[in-house]
């Protein structure tokens, strides 16, 4: 083989024309280079909207099948948000849809969900598709004094510095309410009449296989008021018992038909694996009631537009999700309540019990952001809630809640039964902190309904492996939450993590990567939209890692 003499080439002399032409070529290349490149970022861009976000299906959900409902029965486990909002979406797919719950559902009370009285951040895919799955959901938010508002006009400083959403953010609504609220509409809504949901006031202890072990051919019920369970044929079990995870265990350990001994059918089911953390997460929270003769009283706030009725967040520092293991919220709800609360890793002995508590508490969070004391208009916020129990009696109680684990249910590395999802909290449990879980929920009721659309027939039922297509679309939409969350969490020396071989040095890079990009989210509205976006699951986490932002972020971290 002939030898390349390098010489050659050290030793060409370029003319003043060659010079010329490679500057021209080099100048012409640019912008193919340039078009070249946004068109891959948009078709890159396209492809993980469908594939890590929910967003497109919010068009399609709430319409009637073109091929008419599938025959039989789909039985939702679980009467909370998640179920709630699951059972109306099936109504479109099954005939019949039963929703099996132990709280009964038109009693004002949660004994079983612990966070009922907790602060909750409600998206904007909680609205849009609230919207097509609830015709009257918008008349009766307003009805009980709920409200949208716009992120514009949210106090929102995650980092060291509020996050300064622009106005042309507009077509992004937040819900401002609740989570007792909003539940209570998704209830009222969900049992209408028309729908013809059943309810059943009971719990779902088990199902049976079918003869050849591949689906669940019913679930086995116990009534409230009842010792032993019933037999209920199921074409369909969705599973949304929350963290308790009711599902992975009757696929583990099936019944027989009549419910009292294990399935004399041998299934290849389980066991369900899980990816798992403990973030030592603990919650301290009033819902304030604002006596009529206070409301105007009641301090201008500093962010546009500055009515009462359209805003949401009043207050939320976070100063380093990564690094701070504290939070402060103060967010406006329905029926003149103002929701305060205090929420951290690994502290919960600190928490506050009383207003005066929560005004220490906050401002020792906002002083870590740069020696900075609580605006004027927090103090006069906290003041007229103190005046409010005061001058008129209304109660302040501050509740406390501890979490458990985050969690995710490794279905698709298991066998289950063609038939059986999970959906909510008992599929994925992220940190609360991050205000999530519920429009996570919705994500995993998108994505079912478009499997549900997509692979299923109303001539040939349910197909083989329907259950593999959900679990198989609705990771990537979740799991990057966890993992996301997770990788922030891990920079707290109180979290624990479980799974084997993790460790809180894991996620470092990413955690500094953060730090900068909420450093120039709090300087560029453009930044803090596109930060909005993802956390508000209009957009795909791909958003964040958009060279321009990647460069923005890196530069921040490095020269400040
Ligand atoms: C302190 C705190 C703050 C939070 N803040 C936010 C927030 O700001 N934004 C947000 O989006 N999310 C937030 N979340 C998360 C959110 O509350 C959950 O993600 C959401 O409630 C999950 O809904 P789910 O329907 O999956 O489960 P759950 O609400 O836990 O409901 C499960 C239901 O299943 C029932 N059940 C259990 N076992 C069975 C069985 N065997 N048969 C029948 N029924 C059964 C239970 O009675 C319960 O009603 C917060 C959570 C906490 C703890």
């Amino acid at each position: 083989m002939s030898k390349i003499d390098a010489t050659r080439y050290l030793n060409m002399n370029f003319t003043n024309d060659d010079t010329l032409r490679v500057v021209f070529s080099v100048a012409a290349a640019l912008p193919v280079v340039y078009i070249g490149f946004q068109a891959f970022w948009w078709a890159l861009r396209r492809y993980m909207i469908e594939k890590t976000t929910a967003r497109n299906q919010t068009q399609t959900i709430g319409k009637p099948r073109k091929d008419g409902k599938l025959r039989g029965t789909c039985v939702v486990a679980g009467g909370s948000i998640g179920g709630l909002v699951c059972a109306r979406a099936m109504t479109f797919h099954f005939e019949k849809v039963i929703v099996v719950e132990p709280d009964e559902i038109l009693v004002d009370k949660r004994s079983r969900v612990g966070q009922w009285g907790q602060i909750h951040a409600f998206h904007n895919i909680i609205v849009k598709s609230s919207d097509a799955l609830f015709p009257d959901f918008r008349r009766d938010v307003k009805a009980i004094g709920g409200h949208f508002f716009h992120p514009h006009s949210m106090y929102w400083q995650l980092g060291k510095d509020m996050m300064p959403f622009p106005p042309s953010d507009d077509d992004c609504e937040e819900l401002g309410m609740t989570r007792m609220g909003l539940e209570t509409i998704i209830r009222q809504n969900a049992f209408k009449k028309e729908y013809g949901i059943e309810f059943v006031a009971g719990t779902v202890v088990g199902a049976t296989p079918d003869a050849k072990g591949e689906r669940f051919q019913g679930v086995h019920i116990r009534r409230n008021d009842a010792k032993t369970s019933y037999y209920q044929e199921a074409d369909f079990v969705v599973d949304c018992s929350g963290p308790v995870c009711a599902g992975a265990k009757w696929i583990q350990r099936p019944l027989s038909r009549d419910g009292t001994s294990a399935s004399e059918v041998k299934t290849k089911w389980g066991p369900v694996q899980r990816s798992q953390y403990f973030p030592d997460v603990a919650y301290s929270t009033s819902v304030i009631t604002i006596d009529e003769k206070l409301l105007k009283e009641r301090p201008s706030l500093p962010r546009n537009p500055k009515s009462w009725d359209n805003a949401g967040f009043l207050h939320l520092v976070h100063p380093s999700p990564s690094t701070d293991p504290r939070a402060s919220m103060i967010f406006n709800a329905e029926k003149n309540t103002i929701v305060f609360s205090a929420a951290c890793k690994g502290l919960a002995s600190e928490l506050p019990d009383d207003l005066e508590g929560f005004r220490n508490w906050a401002e020792s969070i906002q002083n870590t952001t740069g020696n900075r004391s609580l605006p004027p208009y927090v103090l006069d916020i906290i003041d007229i809630a103190q005046r409010s129990k005061d001058e008129f009696g209304h109660d302040i109680v501050f509740n406390k809640y501890k979490f458990t684990n985050c969690h995710l249910l490794k279905y698709t590395e298991t066998k289950v039964p063609h038939n059986f999802v999970a959906v909510g909290d008992s599929l994925v449990r992220v940190n609360p902190i991050f205000g999530m879980g519920v429009s996570k929920a919705f994500v995993d009721v998108l994505t079912l309904d478009q499997i549900l659309r997509e692979k299923a027939s109303a001539s040939r039922g349910i197909p083989d492996r329907l259950s593999k297509a959900y679990f198989a679309k609705e990771l990537p939409r979740a799991d990057w939450l966890l993992q996301m969350t997770k990788d922030l969490d891990f920079g707290c020396s109180y979290v624990k993590p479980l799974d084997p071989g993790s460790k809180l040095s894991h996620g470092a890079p990413f955690r500094w990567f953060v730090d900068g990009i909420l450093t120039v989210a709090a300087r560029n509205p453009s930044v803090a939209k596109t930060v909005g976006r993802v956390f508000f699951f209009d957009a795909p986490p791909l958003d964040l890692m958009a060279p321009s932002l990647v460069f923005k972020a890196v530069k921040a971290n490095l020269f400040g």
